[in-house]
């Protein structure tokens, strides 16, 4: 599928099929059978999820955004696309899983206080999955806010946090609770958590902050049970009083919080675009195979003009995305973790994301169509496919807000040509 493979290096040829072994024979197997467990089974710590993270982790795909210097992998970005996207097609949901564990402990290690670094180290060094992260973004009265709060004009109406942040001493308080659809929120040791400043004016106001998820205080909620992304589990979080060192505080109450959320954005939305490539390239194959041995008509699929355009379709919305996903996150990357000048298109990444997210679902569905009443039964992956890219929709923003933040961006800062920070930065009001 990949036109210009034999213009990758050798390095990034062999980490695509390395990667590419490790999702056929590790994450799918595993994705399908979390998929039918309860949610409460899932998030065992001898359950098929920890031995996929644990695999992970022996395996360094937790650093893939970290330098070689700081002890990561010395990874080009086309390399950490190679992988995501691979990640993706094994299951999206356990890529989200691998994806949000590095939150709290990479934006420690690129924005933290040195205090930070022994931390960082031992979940850099960690092949047991003892340190284990996950993204605390979205609250119960918060959900598409969270993403509008740093560019929309009326983001001052969204009204308080339902987590709120003050300080006493050289500690921080926090006290509230997130959505109940935080990612491995059941499963994760460390939370990468965004909290309102009790005196700040809205949302926009805010601190991030790791909270290790065994602090006094901290409570886990029941584990979700959604209709898509099974196999990775979501579930809410409750802080009551919780206190952490101020040292704790990675990104502190001022005009460079809204900055980062928004950079991090940009580096999160490449990252699901290349998951969301992965599992449309999965129902394509899935389509593709099937349509190949499945007889009607007295010949194989395949050979209906309709199939065949379908499937047509099908792979002409997968190169698309994957090479514009490609260029886009070329740009952040570089801007964020090479050049860190922390100035990345916010219009690119989100179209990206939208863009993938959407031919994700196209391709699913169509590639579920094509199995006819055996893509709706559990005896095909397809079916789990289907469900997991209905989620992606909404996962991570839905893509009606992605859009409108995207539009914003787009309108106020097309003909300038750079990174409007001054949109950012009028937001914040503490
Ligand atoms: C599988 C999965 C995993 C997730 N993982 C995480 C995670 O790891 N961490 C985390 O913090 N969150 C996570 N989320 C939450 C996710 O980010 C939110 O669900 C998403 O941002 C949408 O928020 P909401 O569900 O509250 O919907 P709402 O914001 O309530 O939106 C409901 C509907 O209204 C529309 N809408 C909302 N606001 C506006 C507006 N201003 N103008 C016009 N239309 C609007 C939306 O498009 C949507 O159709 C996850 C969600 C899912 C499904």
């Amino acid at each position: 599928m990949y036109p210009d493979l034999d213009e990758l290096s050798d390095d990034a040829r062999l980490l695509k099929e390395e990667v590419h072994r490790f999702a056929a024979e590790v994450i799918r197997p595993a994705s399908i059978e979390l998929d039918r467990m309860k949610p409460e089974e899932r998030i065992k710590r001898n359950s098929p999820y920890f031995k996929v993270m644990k695999a992970m982790k022996r395996l360094s795909y937790h650093k893939i955004h970290i330098p070689a210097e700081e002890g990561g992998l010395d990874l080009s970005p086309l390399e950490r696309y190679i992988i995501m996207e691979e990640l993706g097609w094994g299951s999206l949901g356990l890529a989200t899983a691998i994806g949000v564990d590095q939150i709290p402990f990479v934006n420690a290690l690129l924005f933290g206080p040195p205090e930070l670094r022994d931390l960082v180290n031992q979940w850099l060094n960690d092949k047991e999955c003892k340190y284990h992260g996950c993204w605390g973004v979205t609250e119960p009265e918060h959900g598409s806010d969270y993403l509008l709060c740093f560019r929309d004009e009326e983001a001052g109406k969204f009204g308080k946090g339902n987590v709120v942040a003050w300080k006493e001493g050289d500690e921080w308080v926090l006290k509230g609770q997130k959505a109940a659809w935080i990612s491995s929120a059941p499963t994760a040791t460390h939370c990468g958590l965004h909290a309102q400043v009790r005196e700040g004016k809205a949302i926009y106001d805010g601190i991030f902050c790791i909270v290790p998820l065994d602090a006094d205080g901290v409570r886990k909620g029941k584990v979700a049970d959604m209709m898509g992304m099974r196999d990775g589990p979501q579930g809410e979080l409750f802080f009551d009083n919780v206190r952490i060192p101020d040292h704790y505080v990675i990104v502190a109450p001022t005009q460079f919080y809204g900055i980062f959320f928004d950079q991090l954005l940009c580096l999160t939305s490449c990252g699901i675009a290349a998951f969301a490539v992965g599992l449309a390239r999965a129902a394509f194959e899935e389509a593709l195979a099937y349509a190949r041995q499945r007889e009607q008509g007295g010949m194989p699929l395949v050979k209906h003009k309709n199939i065949k355009l379908k499937l047509y379709g099908m792979f002409e919305k997968i190169e698309t995305a994957r090479y514009f996903v490609r260029k886009a996150m070329e740009h952040v990357h570089r801007k964020i973790l090479e050049e860190k000048t922390f100035d990345a298109f916010p219009r690119h990444s989100r179209a990206a994301q939208i863009y993938a997210k959407r031919i994700a679902f196209e391709v699913a569905n169509d590639a579920l169509q094509i199995f006819g009443a055996y893509g709706l039964s559990s005896e095909f992956i397809i079916e789990k496919l289907f469900r997991d890219a209905r989620a992606l929709l909404i996962e991570d923003g839905t893509i009606e807000v992605l859009s409108f933040d995207a539009a914003d961006d787009v309108i106020s800062s097309y003909e300038k040509d750079y990174y409007d920070v001054e949109s950012i930065i009028r937001r914040y009001e503490y």
